[in-house]
């Protein structure tokens, strides 16, 4: 194509590429790509920024010369920006590439590419993403950070919180742990940090300030001490309350103790048939009843049949999912009677968990009203899980954490040229 292009060819070109402040400068085709040569526009030229913080600087020299910037496809044609990359002298950060228009400090691609890629990352498969964008999952790792760095810059997002839930999610396989604060108001994800210790909570109260601490009125979490002790510190005037998705999960498990124990005796007894349909249930056990496919409904009736005590295990699983899926008076009255069928249920993994809630009784009480009055509060810790499977392959927690900020922190950005959705 010639290099000379009109007026009316630029304006075209600008619209097309979503930028602004930017001068078309010319056009040319570089083996199957469109490669678009563009400057900072005169107003933007005539006050050079340092790219990191966007303090005015002086020039300091022309860097490393021209540099590319991928931009959106033009249909199936893929689109590069070119253009200098002048450096300036920032008081605080010394000589850095100044900010240009049309990209973020550091990206490769433009502003437009990154929160497309963005979106898509909270909407569609990883590999949905890097085939559609011709990227690798790593780039999407860093380009969402960068996003929601910028996003971050506008606020903390701590403002006006007076519910909150605390809570810990394990990625890599259980070997590393998140620590996360949610707004039970909103559902929205509202801090996130690597760790799972008090000095992690401690440095969310940090962010969160004396003055904002002073409103919590209930935090919710689960028995562990290193969430208590900072909260109860800061925050004496908040109500603890223990989360549900914490006492049933404990039901879970000592359902799975006593599941094994009547496995393991029926081994002993050389019961072999026995001991792999103990082995087959245990999907049947642990999901909710309303879940149950029919082939794992007749497994169940079967437990029922066969093995009286896992069957009553079972039911003590289920009787306290119920209590937190009541309203308040009725769950008061139910966990009053699990706690004292546990009490002589025989099966030790249930006499012990009928002690630690009965330690727990007024927080898990305390839940119980909030949740009433707060309606359901969906598990938090649910929705992390799904996001730390996706996030797989990130290099660095950074990347996992950006995710899940733009999934659950509503920092996600509209699609390029459209309005953001209210609500
Ligand atoms: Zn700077």
């Amino acid at each position: 194509m010639k290099r000379g292009i009109d007026v009316r060819m630029k304006t075209l070109l600008r619209r097309l590429l979503g930028v602004e402040r930017t001068v078309i400068v010319a056009v040319l085709w570089v083996g199957s790509g469109l490669v678009v040569r563009v400057r900072p526009d005169a107003w933007w030229s005539r006050k050079p920024c340092c790219g990191v913080c966007g303090t005015k600087s002086p020039r300091y020299d022309r860097g490393d010369g021209v540099r590319w910037w991928r931009a959106l496809d033009l249909g199936t044609t893929q689109v590069f920006l070119e253009g200098e990359a002048p450096r300036v002298q920032c008081e605080t950060h010394g000589v850095v590439v100044a900010a240009v228009p049309w990209a973020r400090h550091k990206a490769r691609m433009t502003r437009r590419f990154e929160d497309t890629v963005a979106w898509l990352a909270t909407q569609c498969s990883k590999s949905a993403v890097c085939e559609l964008m011709r990227i690798g999952w790593r780039t999407v790792g860093r380009m969402i950070e960068r996003v929601v760095h910028e996003a971050e810059e506008g606020g903390d997002g701590l403002d006006g919180l007076r519910r909150i839930g605390i809570d810990e999610v394990s990625h890599r396989k259980g070997h590393r742990y998140l620590t996360v604060v949610v707004d039970h108001s909103t559902g929205r994800l509202v801090w996130v940090a690597p760790g799972r210790d008090s000095a992690t909570v401690r440095a969310f109260l940090d962010a969160l300030g004396a003055e904002r601490c002073a409103q919590l009125e209930v935090v919710t979490a689960d028995a562990a001490p290193w969430i208590r002790g900072p909260v109860t510190d800061r925050c004496p005037q908040a109500r603890l309350c223990m989360d549900p998705f914490h006492v049933v999960s404990w039901a879970t498990k000592a359902l799975d103790e006593v599941r094994r124990a009547v496995w393991n005796e029926a081994r002993r007894q050389g019961e072999h048939a026995l001991a792999k349909e103990l082995k087959g249930a245990r999907f049947a056990l642990w999901k909710n009843p309303e879940k149950l496919t029919e082939r794992q409904t007749a497994k169940l009736a079967q437990i029922q049949d066969t093995n009286k005590p896992l069957y009553r295990a079972y039911l003590l699983k289920e009787q306290l999912r119920q209590v937190f899926q009541l309203s308040l008076v009725p769950a008061m009255s139910l966990l009053e009677k699990w706690l004292s069928w546990a009490r002589r249920c025989r099966l030790a993994p249930f006499v012990k968990l009928s002690k630690s809630i009965t330690r727990r009784r007024k927080e898990i009480l305390a839940a119980l009203r909030m949740r009433a009055s707060n309606g359901r509060v969906e598990s938090l810790n649910t929705r992390m899980r799904l996001i730390m499977r996706r996030a797989f392959g990130f290099h660095s927690p950074g990347a996992l954490i950006a995710l899940a900020k733009l999934c659950l922190g509503g920092l996600c950005p509209p699609l390029p040229g459209r309005l953001r959705h209210s609500g």
